[in-house]
């Protein structure tokens, strides 16, 4: 199963990757991930893409294009891919097609959250995501049993730095300028399939199930 998750910030991307990532045994490959990884351990890439980042900006084509490149070359992709946080661009989208078709794969299918931007705000603000395995809760909808602590590793909680109301207008910005065009670009192409995700964390898996049912 090779399928893309598209979503402004704070729609629900991440959960939903990670549920559709256990169900069809597929890596979940989230850019914002792998930069973080980056700049955590201070790489060349990850210092590069962190000030971008810290700024609500993306991270430039070129770069963001060869570290999935090379990401989608590994091993457990074979079976498939989930592709979280990319393409966020209409040149991502055409660099991701070439090397697809240079393999002779097709995708299964986009899906795409939808979501009004004041649930985003909210959702954004209260966000709080486990250090070790990434997944993401909220201090009003979705909270850990236990406070800043992670259900499912252990690890602990912290605000993400550009979870910050000025950074995250920047980024609501630049999803609606650069991304929202790939939701055309890919409904032109038959794969795309929209869900709303206004409801509460994970309610909208079973919608998605179903559509995927019929493109596996
Ligand atoms: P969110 O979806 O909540 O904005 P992500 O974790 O996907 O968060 O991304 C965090 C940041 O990493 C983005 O704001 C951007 O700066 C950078 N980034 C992630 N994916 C891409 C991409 N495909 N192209 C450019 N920049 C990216
Ligand atoms: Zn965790």
């Amino acid at each position: 199963m090779r399928l893309i998750l598209l979503g402004a910030p704070g729609s629900g991307k991440g959960t939903m990757a990670a549920d559709l990532a256990r169900e069809y045994q597929i890596p979940h490959i989230s850019t914002g991930d792998i930069f973080r990884q980056n700049i955590k351990a201070n790489t060349p890439l990850g210092q590069e893409a962190n000030q971008y980042i810290q700024n609500g900006a993306l991270v430039p084509d070129s770069l963001t294009i060869a570290m999935v490149a090379d990401r989608l070359e590994q091993a457990d992709c074979q079976r498939g891919f989930l592709l979280d946080g990319f393409p966020r661009t209409v040149a991502q989208a055409e660099a991701l097609a070439e090397l697809l078709e240079k393999r002779q794969l097709r995708l299964n299918a986009v899906i795409e959250l939808e979501l009004s931007d004041e649930s985003i705000l909210s959702r954004l603000s209260g966000r709080r995501v486990c250090a070790t395995c990434g997944r993401t809760y909220n201090i009003d909808s979705c909270r850990p049993k236990q406070d800043g602590i992670c259900d499912i590793c252990g690890g602990t909680l912290y605000q993400r730095d550009d979870d910050k109301p000025e950074t995250i207008r920047q980024r609501l910005a630049n999803y609606y300028r650069q991304t929202l065009p790939l939701s055309d670009y890919y409904e032109q192409k038959n794969i795309l399939v929209r869900i709303n995700n206004e409801g509460e964390v994970g309610s909208s898996l079973p919608a998605v199930l179903s559509a995927l049912k019929e493109r596996s």
